[in-house]
């Protein structure tokens, strides 16, 4: 939802670890079973500030298999996350940068750690190296150091707080 507000259009989000924009089932009955979540929740808002009690039947369901709906976002430890019809998808996500990886690209990642580092961490990494007019700029003040060593002349590393640096950036 940030990302949108800021101005980008959703076909140029692409979201690996879901966004909580959309509400999918539990265990997801197709890979893009996904449901807008901003009038669901303030549904169940309005119900609770009119002091409603909630029950079960309170909570969203999916139209398509009946089964509660949960955020989209890795978060929930659902069983996989699912893909958004209005964002890029994996495919999409790599014809993007495959068709624009001659030009000149600067990844930034902000906070990435070791938790999930095959999401965008290395995946960062290895575009720098594979893409000669690549640069990744990384803030991280907890992991900052790159892990490979062949892109150290490409990297822009800044270690100090996200906030500080972010706020000194604009
Ligand atoms: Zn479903």
């Amino acid at each position: 939802m940030q990302l949108e507000k800021s101005g980008f259009t959703s076909q140029q989000i692409y979201s690996p670890l879901g966004t909580y924009r959309y509400l999918q089932c539990r265990f997801p009955c197709t890979h893009n079973a996904c449901y807008q979540s901003y009038d669901l929740i303030n549904e169940i808002f309005i119900k609770i500030d009119s002091g409603i009690q909630l029950t079960e039947a309170n909570i969203p369901k999916c139209s398509r298999c009946g089964d509660f709906l949960v955020p989209n976002h890795f978060r929930t430890k659902t069983v996989s996350v699912s893909e958004p019809e209005t964002y890029l998808n994996r495919d999409q996500f790599q014809k993007k940068i495959s068709a624009i990886k001659n030009k000149k690209i600067v990844f930034l990642e902000i906070g990435c750690g070791f938790r999930l580092p095959n999401i965008i961490r290395y995946p960062f990494e290895n575009y720098v190296e594979a893409f000669e007019n690549a640069q990744l700029i990384r803030i991280n003040s907890v992991y900052p150091n790159i892990t490979n060593q062949n892109i150290a002349d490409k990297a822009y590393i800044f270690g100090e707080d996200i906030n500080q640096i972010l706020k000194d950036l604009l």
